[in-house]
């Protein structure tokens, strides 16, 4: 997840502790939910359109009998994608779920998406493949950041079909990265008392202050005031929404003072 690069640079900014050396960091726990499940699996249908990965991340707990679908964890925020082209049924919040979407494809499949923190799609929409529709969360009945993904014969199916077999037809393997073109991506903050802001300006409000290295999916990055820390002056800022605001990029534990593959708010 972390972007090495120089590691000298790394080593030296590493060396600096600003700020207050507060405690822990809490750690998210990947620990995966067991979804509601029915019974009669409907047969799986052949291929039906070209598949695109939902998300990248660790598969936690694959398809079961106690276990409708397929769960793949990382960090809060990272994007979520639609699997293929297709029309939006459902988008809106569930108990268990917290918050969900269901897609139906032109060869008549539904893939849902479960626990995702924010939805970026409404019902009746039409979706590509490879779009995205959220991003990941740890919404309703869950321990850790992950999607809970599902694939469906059809809309009157109860239960999900194996959703790696589902998406193996459609020329997508588990673990997957997303297709080209898509924003953001993931890195770790470095020191402690870091303070994300509204803005990328040094009097801008706090809106949370980081005790501690911290999984972050930056959105964008942008220029700001200049942070200076251990002789290294940085005026780039990273947008991270799942915090609301912005941090130094003085701050991302990665040697580039402009972040290679994000773009620019
Ligand atoms: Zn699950």
């Amino acid at each position: 997840m972390t972007h090495r690069g120089d590691s000298a640079m790394r080593a030296l900014k590493r060396t600096t502790s600003i700020g207050m050396l507060v405690a822990t960091v809490a750690a998210a726990g990947l620990v995966p939910l067991a979804a509601g499940q029915a019974s009669a699996a409907p047969p799986a249908k052949a291929a039906g359109y070209a598949g695109s990965c939902p998300t990248a991340g660790t598969v936690t707990q694959g398809w079961h009998s106690g276990h409708d679908g397929v769960d793949i964890a990382n960090n809060r925020g990272t994007p979520i994608h639609s699997t293929g082209p297709g029309t939006v049924i459902v988008s809106g919040t569930a108990s268990g779920y917290g918050q969900w979407i269901r897609i139906k494809h032109d060869d008549g499949t539904v893939t849902e998406y479960g626990h995702m923190y924010e939805r970026l799609v409404s019902v009746n929409q039409r979706v590509s493949s490879g779009q995205l529709i959220a991003r990941m969360g740890s919404e309703g009945q869950s321990t850790g950041p992950h999607l809970h993904f599902e694939a469906h014969a059809s809309t009157a199916s109860t239960r999900g079909m194996d959703p790696v077999a589902y998406l193996a037809q459609r020329g997508v393997s588990l673990p997957c990265t997303p297709g080209s073109g898509t924003p953001g991506t993931n890195f770790t903050t470095w020191g402690t008392s870091v303070r994300v802001r509204a803005d990328a300006r040094l009097n801008a409000a706090v809106v949370r202050t980081l005790t501690g290295p911290t999984p972050v999916y930056v959105q964008c990055q942008k220029r700001g005031d200049s942070v200076t820390a251990e002789g290294h002056t940085n005026d780039a800022w990273s947008y991270i929404p799942a915090l609301g605001g912005y941090v130094s990029n003085i701050y991302i534990d990665h040697p580039a003072a402009w972040l290679p593959g994000v773009g620019t708010c």
